[in-house]
């Protein structure tokens, strides 16, 4: 199966041309403003490719391993046995490499350390073949062409919701009744025999005591509190000048007083830290552009600062690294996905606490099926978005195919209904005869 937002994009013609830089130029500096070279460094890539074999090889093998940390850990001492002929320097940097792959493995799930995530956080997804593609205006173009399909009267944007009442018997202007309202937070209400439910786990965890009434089931508040939902931001910088050659792709920094062991911890007083790499978007599309990542408290808390912070902490801490002047950028545009009031964070992953099927929880819809309901009452509020896809969860496709599950369940039980109102049909029918 191929990716469905690849198939959309096809579907609408929003396919481009990838103009993606080669990846392969490698830059890497360290703390003591070292430039090390391009065969240590393929070294130190190399060592990046054991340790995920390592990973895939422990998962199947080792049965008392909890978190990704675990497995990385085992790896990472499988790698050390072999470095007895290394100079400390070597090994300081070796150390200070890995702990980079934290960092980096951190952002990919959006947490703060690996000691964080469950091991069936890998174990059990799934993935689409074929890499990243970066094509600008791409999400906001898809949505537009969604949007086509649906009449403008049928949307209403910039309208949060406040309450899902549910299970009730409300009547409407016409007579009939129906089992939801749904409450505004601007006091408007709307009557529905079905809602699904999208938004994110971030504020389900913060609101969804009060958000549903009566309220949710014990297992899907457990699953609520229990699922992990961290934050990863991108930064962009945006110069003037390059200060950076056009065939580069990545800089990597590394710190040689920095191991794997120490386990990541929040350092929000010196969250610059955190950033460990810089990659040079393509010059033809973004002009002279790099994009870096933060994930953890050090990211939530750089939403908090102002785009001059950003902007000279991180021109000190390049020019530390690379040991030469270094321009300020002369924009800096920063995701703040924490602090926005309706995603509170990035997306969900399997944390220590919680298992997969937690997911599934999330999806289930309500009522729950005790199997005596009537048909009528039955999915009044559905769920979905990316935390209710056990496979594809923390994605964009993820958040699709949820969508299209919860859209099936109710075209399914209206065939089922059409069906027996037949059936009763046929038989009063029949009875006549
Ligand atoms: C930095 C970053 C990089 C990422 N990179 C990738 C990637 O490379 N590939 C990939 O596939 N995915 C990526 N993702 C993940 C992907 O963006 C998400 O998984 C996906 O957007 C989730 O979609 P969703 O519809 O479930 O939730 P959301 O996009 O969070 O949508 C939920 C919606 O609900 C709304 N809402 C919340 N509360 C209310 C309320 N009370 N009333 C009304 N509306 C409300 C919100 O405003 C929001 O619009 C990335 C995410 C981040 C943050």
């Amino acid at each position: 199966m191929k990716n469905p937002i690849f198939r959309l994009a096809t579907e609408y013609g929003l396919l481009q041309e990838a103009l993606n830089n080669s990846g392969t130029d490698w830059s890497v500096f360290t703390n003591t403003q070292k430039q090390l070279g391009p065969d240590f460094v393929e070294k130190l890539r190399s060592l990046s490719t054991f340790l995920h074999m390592q990973a895939d090889l422990q998962i199947q093998n080792n049965t008392q391993l909890k978190s990704i940390w675990d497995v990385c850990e085992v790896g990472i001492n499988e790698l050390i046995k072999n470095w007895t002929d290394d100079s400390p320097t070597v090994r300081s940097q070796k150390l200070g490499w890995l702990n980079l792959v934290m960092k980096n493995e951190s952002a990919v799930f959006a947490v703060q350390s690996l000691h964080d995530v469950s091991l069936q956080q890998i174990s059990e997804r799934e993935y689409f073949e074929g890499g990243d593609r970066y094509s600008p205006g791409f999400f906001p173009k898809l949505i537009s062409s969604l949007k086509e399909d649906i009449p403008r009267e049928k949307l209403l944007l910039e309208k949060p919701v406040k309450q899902i009442q549910w299970n009730g018997n409300f009547e409407s202007y016409d007579g009939s009744t129906h089992p939801i309202r749904v409450v505004c937070e601007d006091g408007d209400s709307f009557l529905a025999d079905h809602v699904i439910v999208t938004v994110s786990l971030g504020y389900l965890k913060g609101e969804a005591e009060t958000m549903f009434h009566p309220t949710l089931p014990a297992e899907k508040l457990n699953a609520i509190k229990s699922l992990g939902f961290g934050t990863v931001n991108k930064v962009f910088l945006e110069y003037e000048v390059p200060f950076w050659e056009n065939s580069q792709d990545w800089i990597g920094l590394l710190w040689e007083n920095e191991t794997p062991f120490s386990g990541l911890k929040p350092n929000i007083a010196e969250w610059w830290q955190r950033i460990y790499s810089f990659y040079m978007l393509n010059q033809a599309r973004f002009g002279h552009m790099l994009l870096t990542w933060s994930s953890g408290r050090e990211a939530e808390f750089m939403e908090t600062l102002s785009e001059e912070e950003i902007a000279s902490n991180i021109t000190s801490l390049l020019r530390q690294f690379m040991g030469r002047p270094v321009p300020r950028p002369k924009h800096v545009f920063m995701s703040k996905w924490f602090s926005n009031p309706y995603i509170r964070g990035s997306y969900s992953h399997v944390s220590i606490n919680s298992t997969g099927d937690m997911f599934d929880t999330l999806a289930e819809p309500l009522p729950q099926e005790k199997g005596d309901g009537h048909l009528s009452e039955k999915l009044q509020v559905l769920f979905a978005g990316e935390a209710t896809q056990r496979r594809y969860h923390s994605t964009t496709h993820g958040a699709l195919l949820s969508g299209w599950r919860e859209a099936d369940r109710l075209i399914n039980h209206y065939s089922i209904f059409e069906g027996q109102q037949l059936q009763t049909k046929q038989v009063a029918c029949g009875s006549h005869h």
